[in-house]
């Protein structure tokens, strides 16, 4: 089965909103000053972003997958809100576990980069993540981290040692340890002895490693060798975004040393500051490591899981949570991600359905229901918006969809409120409220409903199978529910509710009205 978007929504659609969005104000928590802050940029409309992203050694792992998901959620956010978006990821392709990892397989560094490169980009496309402005490497940027190293040396922010390498000299630069809050004190207390003699202070950073026999080595005017992790992005990032960015995300662990450092390279460097305005970091992923083991299969690495479940319900589950909380990865929170899915594209496939149906009758008292419900449909995208724009409260968007989708739900039981001309406009809202909103940044609803109900289907007899327990599917339930329709037809009301409480005990909720019976997964 394919999983593509079934071409509901069009960006130009969306468009019509966008001209409304950019006055909008963004508040997001920036990880310097612990603060939420309004977003400024430094053109009006246009956002300079960069994300940390990984180093290509070996298949990306779930908690990777997190951290390109925020970067994503950070750049769909500010696309929705109206702005031009220059959006750059790194793949960090020079680094020690590559070396190692070339050397045991007897292979070109190169060869391992590139494999691992194209794995990590499959996961992104499953995972539907959107495609950064520029992605940048390591390898294709020498000329530049080397003149930025010699810009801080120019500086006299750094030095070379007598072996050829050269370290960043954080004496030079007073404000070292403004982004995580530590002091050059607790840097020193936390140093390894043993590298100390060779550095000014033990807290210096390497900014160029003189190279060892046999590895991979470029020329500099410090001899041949390769950069210090950090140097790449401050040099990255210069080229092209510019001295100082908008926004910068990155993991949580990235906080020290990595971006305390890429602040003193670059600052260092350029003597422009600040090199960026909002600095904004993902909480970890953990695992609920035993149970896990067990009913997930031990998926780490993403392409496991995302070639299983899809981007969808990889996405529903990362994006339920708070980007800044931790999240633990479990068999529940995967399975409450589907559970979601279901409500929303059971929900989609009712109003696609509806608004193919032929109209009956006009309905005063329908109409009337309908006319409520398009006020819902604005309220609530201007709710969900709300959200966003309050340091990307996912799982609040999510919530006033859900009370949406309640209210879809409710209405449609109600005497006769499917057969009305109001009806089918009110479903075609419905569907662009979720394409639109929830879609646009989410990035969960826009697939077809009968597709990804099939495959949600499939999912679920996947979880209840690792589970040991039975999970009905769609089918299922109506097949059920035609075997009691049945029973109450012929006034067996015993086996109705016998049916009406096994359909409960595999979390399926019944609700009978006028117009006929609807169910929900709980
Ligand atoms: P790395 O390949 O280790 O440089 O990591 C790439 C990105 O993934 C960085 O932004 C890391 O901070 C982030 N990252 C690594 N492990 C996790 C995790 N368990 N949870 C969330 N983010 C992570
Ligand atoms: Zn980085």
């Amino acid at each position: 089965m394919t999983l593509e978007d079934n071409g509901h929504f069009t960006e130009s659609e969306a468009g019509v909103w966008f001209y409304q969005m950019i006055e909008k104000k963004i508040f997001l928590t920036n990880t310097r000053t612990h603060k939420k802050e309004e977003f400024r940029t430094l053109t009006p409309g246009e956002v300079k972003m960069y994300s940390c992203g990984p180093t290509v050694y070996g298949e990306i792992h779930i908690g990777n997958l997190r951290a390109g998901l925020t970067a994503d959620l950070f750049y769909r956010l500010f696309k929705r809100f109206g702005y031009k978006v220059n959006y750059v990821r790194n793949y960090t392709d020079i680094d020690d576990k590559i070396i190692k990892r070339a050397k045991e397989e007897g292979v070109d560094m190169g060869v391992i980069t590139r494999k691992y490169i194209e794995a990590a980009e499959r996961n992104y496309a499953l995972a539907k993540m959107e495609e950064p402005t520029k992605k940048t490497l390591v390898t294709e940027h020498l000329p530049e981290i080397i003149a930025m190293i010699e810009a801080i040396l120019k500086n006299g922010k750094g030095y070379v040692t007598t072996e050829g390498d050269v370290y960043f000299a954080i004496d030079s630069f007073p404000k070292y340890g403004a982004l995580s809050g530590k002091t050059l004190e607790d840097l020193k207390a936390g140093a390894r002895v043993e590298v100390s003699e060779v550095k000014k202070n033990v807290a210096d950073f390497a900014l160029w490693k003189r190279a060892k026999p046999g590895e991979p080595s470029w020329e500099s005017p410090w001899g041949a060798g390769r950069p210090g992790w950090h140097i790449e992005c401050s040099a990255m990032a210069c080229k092209w975004l510019g001295p100082k960015m908008d926004l910068h995300h990155g993991g949580e662990d990235l906080v020290f040393p990595h971006h305390e450092n890429e602040i003193a390279q670059s600052e260092a460097a350029t003597g422009v500051a600040p090199y960026v305005g909002t600095w904004v970091h993902n909480a970890f992923l953990t695992f609920s490591s035993e149970k896990m083991s067990k009913s997930l299969g031990n998926i780490v690495n993403a392409i496991d899981f995302l070639s299983q479940y899809g981007g969808e319900v990889a996405r529903m589950a990362f994006l339920s949570v708070h980007y800044r909380s931790p999240f633990d990865f479990s068999p529940e929170t995967v399975d409450s991600a589907i559970t979601g899915l279901d409500r929303i594209y059971e929900s989609k496939l009712s109003a696609e359905k509806l608004m193919t149906q032929k109209m009956v009758h006009v309905d005063p008292v329908a109409e009337a229901l309908w006319g409520s419900f398009f006020i819902d449909c604005d309220r609530t995208r201007n709710s969900i918006l709300e959200h966003y724009a309050n340091d990307l409260n996912t799982s609040g968007a999510l919530s006033e969809l859900f009370a949406l989708i309640r209210e879809w739900n409710r209405i449609l039981s109600t005497g006769n409120a499917r057969n009305t001309p109001a009806a089918i406009l009110a479903a075609r809202e419905f569907i662009k409220v979720l394409e639109e909103e929830i879609g646009s940044v989410i990035g969960v609803g826009r697939m077809g409903a009968e597709t990804m109900l099939a495959h949600l289907g499939s999912l679920r007899a996947l979880r209840s199978k690792n589970e040991g327990k039975e999970v009905l599917s769609g089918e299922d339930v109506e097949r059920h529910l035609a075997e009691r329709k049945a029973a109450r037809a012929n006034r067996d009301f015993k086996r109705s509710d016998e049916i009406r409480d096994f359909l409960l005990s595999k979390g399926v909720e019944i609700k009978d009205s006028p117009a006929g019976t609807t169910w929900t997964r709980r």
